[in-house]
């Protein structure tokens, strides 16, 4: 990996790190380390990392805020790309919104704030990045990221740039076309309609409120760890199968809002991952319904 690295280096002003720990890059606080870390700064950094890694056979993660992960404890090997400084962007114009790929969802929505821009209020509180918006159809509150992107260009599994119409992402219940391969969001392209600034920030001063009466802000978590059932909800079930406040290590079940695993004392990956186990297999005896994790899994346990 040192050759690997040293090749980088040489080609990219962005950083570059050997066995870089990723606790720090998510708000669950749990995993290893990355064998490769690397930042690049713009599209060609991105695309001259990419054929590196690629001439290398080295298999690659894009991390994206963090805010959707458990990594495990073992860490992950090969490459993590995190998009820097030139994909943190977003610039209003008229009723449209030009971003990149690592900009904040409360940026991007203060940017359309500003521009007295409506539609993106829902996503003021979510804590990811435009990117990982669109890989899941990032949603709350009635919103979902594909009511307003009208386009998303990417990096293609064959390593070329494409533009693909919001309308064809295949955005469904917290999946699109992204969630399936190794495709790269880079930018989007989002369309909103003229409101009225005062309301916009009420609405997102409500929609804040409302997050942190309900949830577990207050300890790192990846937010939902559960899909929703059809026809259920998934922090009612756990609740109902008396799981609020169950702890596994350092992991637990939130008493303020079952849905969200919560680390409350320095949980290893192993401590949540058993955990959600524990919570899948009570649930099922208690209503019969299958839970599917929301939170993405990755690296080596
Ligand atoms: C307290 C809390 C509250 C939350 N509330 C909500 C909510 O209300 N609604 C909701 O939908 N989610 C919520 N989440 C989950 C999370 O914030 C969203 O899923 C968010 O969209 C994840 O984005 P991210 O940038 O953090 O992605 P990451 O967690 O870094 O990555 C998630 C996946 O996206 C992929 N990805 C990221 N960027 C890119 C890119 N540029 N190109 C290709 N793939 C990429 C990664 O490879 C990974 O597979 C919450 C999380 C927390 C901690």
């Amino acid at each position: 990996m040192e050759k690997i690295k040293n090749l980088i280096t040489e080609t990219i002003l962005g950083q570059v790190e050997l066995n870089v720990s990723l606790k720090e890059l998510t708000s669950f606080k749990t995993g290893g380390t990355a064998d490769l870390f690397v930042c690049p700064n713009n599209l060609m950094e991105l695309l001259t990392v990419l054929n590196i890694l690629k001439e290398n056979s080295v298999p690659y993660f894009l991390l994206g805020a963090g805010s959707n992960l458990l990594i495990c404890d073992k860490g992950i090997r090969g490459a993590v790309i995190k998009l820097g400084d030139g994909f943190d962007y977003a610039h209003a114009k008229n009723d449209y919104i030009l971003a990149g790929a690592s900009v904040s969802l409360a940026k991007l929505s203060a940017e359309a704030k500003n521009a007295e821009l409506t539609g993106l209020e829902f996503a003021s509180g979510i804590p990811g990045s435009l990117g990982g918006a669109i890989y899941m159809n990032a949603g709350a509150y009635g919103g979902e990221i594909k009511d307003v992107i009208t386009e998303v260009s990417y990096i293609d599994n064959d390593g070329t740039v494409k533009t693909v119409a919001g309308a064809d992402c295949g955005f469904g219940y917290r999946q699109s076309i992204f969630t399936q391969g190794d495709k790269i969001i880079v930018s989007a392209k989002l369309t909103l309609n003229k409101g009225n600034k005062e309301e916009i920030i009420a609405t997102m001063r409500d929609l804040n409120a409302r997050r942190k009466d309900k949830q577990p802000l207050e300890y790192p978590s990846a937010g939902s760890t559960f899909r929703r059932p059809e026809g259920h909800f998934a922090g009612a079930l756990i609740e109902q199968a008396g799981l609020k406040g169950h702890r596994i290590g350092g992991a637990e079940v939130s008493k303020k809002h079952a849905g969200f695993i919560i680390n409350v004392d320095n949980a290893t990956a192993k401590d949540v991952l058993d955990l959600i186990d524990y919570v899948q297999k009570t649930v099922k005896e208690n209503s019969g319904v299958d839970l599917e994790p929301e939170v993405k899994i990755v690296g080596e346990q």
